[in-house]
């Protein structure tokens, strides 16, 4: 997802999570229940008509699955108002029991374990239309300038059973992919995820078929219908020649044309710091659509108006951010960070925003060069809000601030100084989606992974920084050729050591809660800690 700027103000004013309760239903929805717990998911097929004139759906998502541990009741999520109309296994009626967005389907008899079954749900009604996509997600209805029906929809944080009935939780994806079957009026186009493998009309109608063969994050699942217009390029990646398709209204066909040569530099640049694009198999598509942009996996969709910057703004105020198209960067960087390796539980949501926000520096890094990649992140700075941490609540899905795009691309930026060796840290971000390779991780696995990699013990570094909204603050003092020096705004133990340029020259040093001094050759005559750090800093005397 793409940070949602115009109402930073409304968030900071309004927004407390303070004393805030969680629900039964926030954990039916944020935690992995009994009743999902038992059965492992391995495929989606989803057919669904779209009528475009009264917006409404109805479809069939046959879900496969293994059984994990013997049981007979199952959990599917769907929330009002569509409507389960019933449930099929083995050819037979399945009764089930709702509780809100979560629907209890009770098995005859129990499943045996290691068995491979499937069940079938069948779902209609008007799904919500998007408020403000793609935040306050649901159905784009919208129409292009030819009046032609232009659709699309966006489900991340709200869920993808806002519309479709699954398993609702990251932390199980179908490990075999999904398979689509789209059907509208003809004339028009349904552009999905992955591959597309078939069209057939009968009568008014047609059906599109898509098919994506890896893991998908359920958020990352979406459809879009427009009177699209396709052109394609191969491009010779790392670990073979990727299919990169784009999907635009026509009448934007010749902008799309120009805007999107940033598609195949993205990819070079990705595939430099992160490694191997990951869903070679699958393709890598743009797909134009009425909102501004997300990370559907294969799919990403784009809405940035054929404009440089977020819809023609620098995030960063340096000038850096007009370089780039920020969605086509921004949201194909979640390929990796999101897709590719995803987040188990929302609360870990830096996981995807914090690498992506900061996918955008090593960007500019690639193609112009650090200085660029520096300049642009310090920039971001302004954004921060340090209003609550950046991790969010377990269990209940429940994000944590929206720090987590430029607080968590600043904190990485701090990591490749301490680092000190980009072509070592280059290693460790292309060694985590190698690893961690379509995997749902937490942040505890990819904070051990990197302190691991590293060698450094980055305990409190993680803590300070991603589980407080405090700011390590260098307080120092200079007599003549001595600076004396500390941390303030703290966590126990924090030591992070950071570089002072002092008369020109940089210099380690190492605070930590007292003061320690540390003598120069040389009268200090200047002295700033070098930017790249993400600490305050204040001279308290001379
Ligand atoms: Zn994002």
């Amino acid at each position: 997802m793409i940070i949602r700027l115009l109402v930073v103000s409304f968030l900071m004013c309004s927004f407390t999570t303070i004393g805030q309760s969680f629900t039964r239903q926030d954990s039916l929805r944020g935690s992995i229940t009994l009743e999902r717990a038992w059965w492992d998911l391995t495929h989606y097929d989803l057919q669904v008509e779209v009528d475009l004139d009264i917006k409404t759906i109805q479809g069939v998502n046959t879900i496969s699955y293994t059984v994990l541990e013997a049981n007979s009741k199952m959990q599917i999520d769907l929330q009002p108002p569509m409507k389960i109309e019933k449930v099929i296994q083995d050819g037979k009626e399945v009764s089930y029991t709702s509780e809100g967005n979560a629907h209890f389907i009770q098995f005859k008899k129990e499943q045996q374990k290691g068995s491979k079954q499937k069940v079938i749900v069948y779902f209609s009604g008007k799904p919500p239309a998007a408020k403000n996509a793609p935040w306050d997600g649901g159905f784009t209805w919208s129409k292009d300038s030819n009046g032609k029906h232009f659709v699309a929809t966006s489900n991340q944080g709200i869920g993808a059973s806002l519309w479709w009935p699954n398993k609702d939780h990251y932390y199980d994806e179908p490990e075999n992919g999904i398979d689509f079957a789209i059907t509208i009026p003809n004339g028009l186009m349904a552009v999905a995820n992955g591959r597309l493998q078939n069209k057939e009309t009968k009568k008014d109608k047609t059906t599109w078929s898509w098919k994506v063969v890896n893991p998908i994050n359920n958020y990352g699942v979406n459809i879009n219908i427009g009177d699209y217009v396709h052109f394609g390029e191969k491009y010779e990646g790392e670990q073979d020649t990727l299919d990169m398709d784009y999907y635009v209204l026509r009448e934007n066909e010749a902008k799309a044309k120009i805007q999107f040569k940033q598609a195949p530099k993205m990819m070079e640049a990705f595939e430099h710091w992160f490694g191997p694009y990951p869903f070679y198999e699958d393709s890598f598509k743009l797909v134009e659509v009425p909102y501004l942009g997300m990370e559907h996996q294969s799919s990403i969709t784009y809405g940035n108006q054929y404009m440089n910057g977020y819809l023609g703004r620098d995030l960063s105020g340096t000038g850096w951010g007009l370089k780039f198209d920020f969605i086509i960067i921004h949201e194909a960087g979640h390929e990796w960070f999101a897709n590719n390796i995803t987040h188990i539980d929302v609360a870990d949501m830096w996981i995807h925003e914090g690498f992506t926000a900061y996918s955008e520096n090593l960007y500019l890094d690639y193609h112009f060069g650090k200085k660029a990649s520096s300049e642009y992140v310090v920039g971001t700075r302004k954004i921060i809000q340090n209003d609550r941490p950046i991790i969010g609540d377990y269990e209940v899905n429940k994000e944590g601030s929206s720090d987590m795009y430029y607080k968590g691309a600043n904190i990485l930026h701090t990591l490749r100084q301490l680092i000190e060796d980009d072509e070592k840290w280059r290693e460790i971000l292309r060694g985590l989606n190698k690893d961690f390779y379509h995997q749902t991780i937490s942040s505890n696995q990819l904070e051990e992974y990197i302190s691991k990699k590293t060698g450094i013990n980055l305990i409190e570094f993680w803590n300070q920084y991603l589980r407080t909204v405090q700011i390590p603050k260098v307080e120092y003092k200079i007599t003549k050729n001595q600076l004396s020096f500390r941390y303030v705004s703290i966590i126990e133990n924090f030591d992070m050591p950071v570089i002072a340029i002092i008369n020109g020259k940089e210099e380690w040093i190492f605070p930590t809660s007292e003061w320690k001094t540390k003598e120069f050759a040389n009268e200090i005559k200047s002295i700033k800690i070098k930017e790249d750090f993400y600490v305050e800093s204040e001279m308290i005397s001379k």
